[in-house]
């Protein structure tokens, strides 16, 4: 495994060749990560991994301070996984050219995480660029956990690169709770607290099949649970799998929400 930390490295390494699958993270990694890489690693000839915390997507600075950081055990992982390339870039690498686009998120988009984290996808979007730019990728593996995310940098990228967007499913512990690097921050009793209101959701979402006022019930249920666990519901929606818009018809939607608890947010689809 070669470590790249700049463009040099990066022109070096990847300059002859082809095949190159990426997945991109902001560290403290995870079997929801891994998964992606084992993905990668076994549909593309050259696997790089990026570990980068991207400033520019945290609408709170506090929230980018107490972001997880591990990065020698992250190396470790890697190491393990035997990938060809891991890139860790400084700020200055992935920020100092000058960008030639405005990224915005329309008013259609401005939901979900959109809605209550300002500046969060223009972000990520700006880092995906970015990032795409340098590296060139073939296939680059994102997780159905950040669905939104994975729909956004999708019509994004592929709008404008000819990388395509590979949808990974999401990894979950034995309680269902899908495995995330801001779980590392929860204690054991708010771990205990975010898998029970999941298994809560879950089985919520199979009654929903059979309900017709979908959105009544979602509200009603976001305050119930928001009362149990003593949580923040930013949101709990039912929307359409393939264009986001808000939907009454479970079959072809997801059930999206976030909240914090103990001051994480956390997020996750059904
Ligand atoms: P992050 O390091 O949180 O930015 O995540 C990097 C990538 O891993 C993103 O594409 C995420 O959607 C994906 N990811 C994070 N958690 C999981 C999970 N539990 N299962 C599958 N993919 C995940």
């Amino acid at each position: 495994m070669k470590i790249l930390l700049n463009k040099n490295d990066l022109n070096e390494a990847l300059n002859k060749v082809s095949n190159i699958g990426f997945v991109p993270t902001m560290g403290s990694l995870h079997k929801g990560h891994i998964s992606l890489i084992k993905k990668c690693l076994n549909e593309c000839k050259y696997t790089v991994v990026s570990i980068f915390i991207n400033p520019q997507q945290f609408n709170n600075k506090k929230d980018y301070k107490k972001y997880p950081r591990n990065i020698k055990k992250d190396l470790s992982i890697l190491k393990k996984l035997k990938i060809d390339f891991v890139f860790l870039p400084d700020e200055k690498t992935v920020y100092s050219e000058k960008s030639n686009i405005k990224i915005q998120i329309s008013k259609k988009n401005n939901i979900l995480c959109a809605k209550f984290r300002k500046g969060h996808f223009v972000g990520v979007l700006e880092v995906m660029d970015r990032l795409t730019k340098l590296i060139k990728p073939n296939k680059i593996y994102m997780g159905e956990k950040d669905y939104q995310q994975l729909h956004l940098v999708k019509n994004f990228i592929e709008k404008r690169y000819k990388s395509k967007i590979i949808q990974c499913k999401t990894i979950r512990d034995k309680y269902k709770l899908a495995l995330s690097s801001r779980n590392f921050l929860l204690k054991k009793k708010y771990l205990k607290k975010a898998r029970h209101l999941t298994n809560n959701i879950i089985n919520f979402k199979k009654k929903l099949k059979r309900e017709k006022n979908i959105k009544k019930l979602t509200e009603k249920k976001m305050i119930e649970l928001s009362k149990i666990y003593r949580v923040k519901f930013d949101y709990l929606e039912v929307r359409d799998k393939k264009n986001l818009r808000l939907s009454k018809e479970v079959k072809t939607s997801k059930l999206f929400f976030a909240y914090s608890i103990n001051n994480i947010r956390l997020i996750d689809n059904f």
